[in-house]
């Protein structure tokens, strides 16, 4: 049997098709978004039952590339590529876990966080990076005059970009802006070999100048107005569903950006109920910063207009982007999973987290936003106690540490609620032990 997958545009009355080795990234004609679509029917001739079968075979085996979680799914994602041309580091296959105290602490029984930052350069932007470089090792190898790989990045898509490219011998640049990314995020793509240009301005700046540069063919570009990394992105929501044994949870919460990752989440979705795996689709949540927060003013405003904002500086800085890429696909997505966007400010963002890290996780400040939005749907009644949830958790806390230390040191521009800073010590018995005495009186508190 064989798969096929092209460029479609989305635009409903345009629908322009391009393959997938063309350096194209908006439609040439209307100059929307592009997808990738998939010959459906050819797909839907192997039934439902033999599709999780494979996957399930696959799922994280010693076999390359299948064990990774992305190319284990390859039918469903680039279904031509040659295994020759994939490079990949094993992504995907990433944790799944109860949140059991967490979760009694703020009245879900049933709660689930999917730890997508367990991975190689600590984020989800893996599993879609993996898909791109792979492709355009392809075009290179099919002779594509192709010199290296362009983004601009909050800090995760460069790391990822420079990971994949470093792994296949590919050069990667990458534009980032000064002063706005963790000191994890500048030394990633430094470690991997990349070109790292340093921009005086924020990511919606960066983004401009990237859109220039590589109007060059011989200079491709990464970002996620790329619709190969949505391919890649997408086996979050089926990875999922396989984990829970393909059943679908009820709600899923996801911090939401440039808008790509929802959209993605959305597809895998919606690709496993068309090709008959699910019957059911879960209700989505994006969850936004309130500092850059446009896609929630457009959802209160029923998405009747859209207007870019000017982001403001935000603890979750991988998500500080005024101009989503992605918004007319995102829209899509939350008119088809009875989508809801809600907003944290930056002291909710942070407690959360903190509350977070106090029932054993180590949320980046992402992930406290989407826990931070939870905490309020409950409180209104949009979330149902007995409802399963699962909240995406997209980096590894590793990466933000500065703004752990300065939540615990108090030196945020609020109360710290969660505060718990280390005792110093002369290190003499007696201190030790009068120290211990005064801390294990009492017992910590512990609330919302
Ligand atoms: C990129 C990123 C996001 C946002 O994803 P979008 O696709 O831009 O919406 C959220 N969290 C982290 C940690 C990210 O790196
Ligand atoms: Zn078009």
């Amino acid at each position: 049997m064989s798969y096929r997958a092209w460029f479609q545009c989305i635009n409903p009355q345009c629908g322009a098709t391009y393959p997938l080795n063309s350096i194209v990234y908006q439609c040439q004609q209307c100059h929307s978004l592009l997808e990738v679509q998939h010959d459906m029917a050819a797909l839907a001739n192997r039934g439902a039952a033999a599709w999780m079968k494979l996957f399930e075979d696959r799922y994280k085996s010693n076999a390359w590339p299948y064990g990774s979680g992305v190319w284990g799914k390859k039918e469903w994602i680039l279904p031509q590529i040659s295994d020759d041309n994939i490079v990949s580091v094993y992504e995907g296959g990433t944790n799944l876990f109860w949140a059991e105290r967490f979760g009694k602490v703020i009245g879900v029984d049933d709660l689930w966080l999917k730890l997508c930052g367990n991975t190689h350069s600590g984020s989800f932007k893996d599993l879609g990076m993996t898909v791109l470089v792979s492709q355009v090792k392809q075009m290179i190898s099919e002779g594509a005059p192709i010199k290296a790989v362009a983004c601009a990045s909050t800090g995760d898509t460069s790391a990822a970009l420079a990971t994949y490219c470093a792994a296949a011998g590919i050069q990667s640049v990458v534009l980032l802006p000064r002063g706005k990314i963790s000191i994890a995020q500048l030394i990633q793509p430094v470690s991997n070999d990349a070109l790292v240009l340093y921009l005086d301005t924020d990511f919606d700046g960066c983004m401009k100048l990237v859109q220039e540069i590589t109007k060059d063919p011989t200079l491709y570009l990464a970002n996620s107005m790329n619709s190969l990394r949505v391919e890649g992105q997408k086996t979050v929501g089926i990875e999922i569903v396989q984990q829970f044994d393909w059943e679908v949870p009820d709600v899923m919460i996801i911090p939401g950006g440039n808008l790509g990752n929802v959209s993605a989440l959305g597809k895998g979705l919606l690709m496993m109920k068309d090709l008959g795996v699910i019957a059911k689709l879960p209700r989505i949540v994006v969850a936004q910063a309130q500092r850059a927060n446009p896609l929630y003013l457009s959802y209160k405003r029923n998405f009747e207009s859209f207007e870019p904002i000017q982001a403001q500086k935000t603890l979750a800085s991988a998500i500080q982007i005024g101009n989503p890429v992605s918004f007319e696909k995102a829209v899509r997505t939350l008119k088809q999973f009875n989508g809801i966007v809600e907003q944290a400010t930056e002291e909710e963002l942070a407690d959360a987290a903190a509350l977070g890290d106090r029932t054993g996780m180590f949320n980046c400040p992402h992930t406290g936003v989407a826990l931070a939005v939870l905490i309020k749907l409950l409180k209104a009644g949009k979330i149902d106690k007995s409802d399963r949830v699962v909240v995406i958790s997209t980096a590894h806390g590793l990466k933000f540490v500065e703004m752990k230390v300065k939540y615990h040191q108090r030196e945020l521009e609020f109360p710290s609620r969660h505060a718990n800073q280390p005792i110093e010590l002369p290190a003499r018995l007696d201190a030790v032990k009068e120290a211990l005495h005064k801390a294990l009186q009492t017992k910590r508190q512990f609330k919302l």
